[in-house]
């Protein structure tokens, strides 16, 4: 565990900076006390940089290494909230565990995260953050993630953190009955955030677009 100076940061990392953003995100229409209180409480400064911790708080992405971005805590934000707007989730699959920020948000709002990502030495660093914070509800794999992962399958959640051109089948496949997946869907200049619901006990997906966002591109096979 990190001792609780460091976690609870200073300065520009401090309680008072984290009120900030969360007046930030309450103002751009975030409504979901849970996630806010979970943003609240998290020291995203742990996933970065020492170069860069004093950004953390600030609403914008953040460069991670390997041409990879932490998002910006405004969209991490919203994804959450609407992955979460059918109810408590049990199970949930996070593609792109990048820095494991999302992951970490997850964690602690639904029983089970189980998190992909293709680029190894990101993955252990996620890991060890996932320890650091003793959070023991989340299973990381490396993989690509484009067809999911099958052997945990089916989630009550999906949620992408890298854009598909299109939606790939195999995740639609992987929800459980009523699940949802948010999902960035597009190239590189231009994507739209989809939310794709299962309906019931079919084969049937309800579709909605939400708004425009900005993600790296999700890419296949394992970086090397
Ligand atoms: N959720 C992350 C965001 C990281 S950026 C965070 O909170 O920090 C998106 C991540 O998706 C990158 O780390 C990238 O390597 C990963 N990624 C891209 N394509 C992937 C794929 N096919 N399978 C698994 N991970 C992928």
């Amino acid at each position: 565990m990190m001792n609780s100076m460091e976690l609870a940061g200073v300065g520009m990392t401090s309680q008072r900076t984290r009120e900030r953003l969360i007046n930030r995100l309450t103002d751009q229409g975030i409504t979901h006390q849970g996630v806010l209180d979970v943003i609240r409480m998290t020291p995203r400064h742990i996933f970065l940089d020492e170069a860069l911790a004093h950004k953390a708080y600030e609403d914008t992405a953040l460069p991670i290494g390997y041409s990879q971005t932490l998002s910006q805590p405004y969209i991490v934000a919203r994804m959450t909230e609407i992955l979460l707007s059918l109810g408590p989730l049990d199970k949930v699959l996070e593609i792109g565990t990048g820095s494991g920020y999302q992951a970490t948000i997850l964690a602690q709002l639904v029983t089970q995260v189980h998190t992909v990502e293709r680029i190894e030495p990101l993955l252990l660093k996620a890991k060890q953050r996932f320890r650091k914070l003793g959070l023991n509800n989340i299973q990381a794999n490396l993989s690509d993630g484009s067809f999911g992962w099958k052997k945990q399958a089916p989630y009550n959640g999906i949620i992408a953190t890298a854009a598909p051109q299109s939606i790939p089948e195999s995740l639609l496949h992987q929800l459980a009955p009523n699940g949802i997946l948010v999902i960035p869907v597009g190239n590189g200049n231009e994507q739209t955030l989809s939310v794709v619901k299962r309906i019931a006990n079919t084969d049937e997906f309800d579709q909605k677009t939400i708004e425009k966002v900005k993600f790296v591109p999700l890419l296949s096979g394992l970086a090397r």
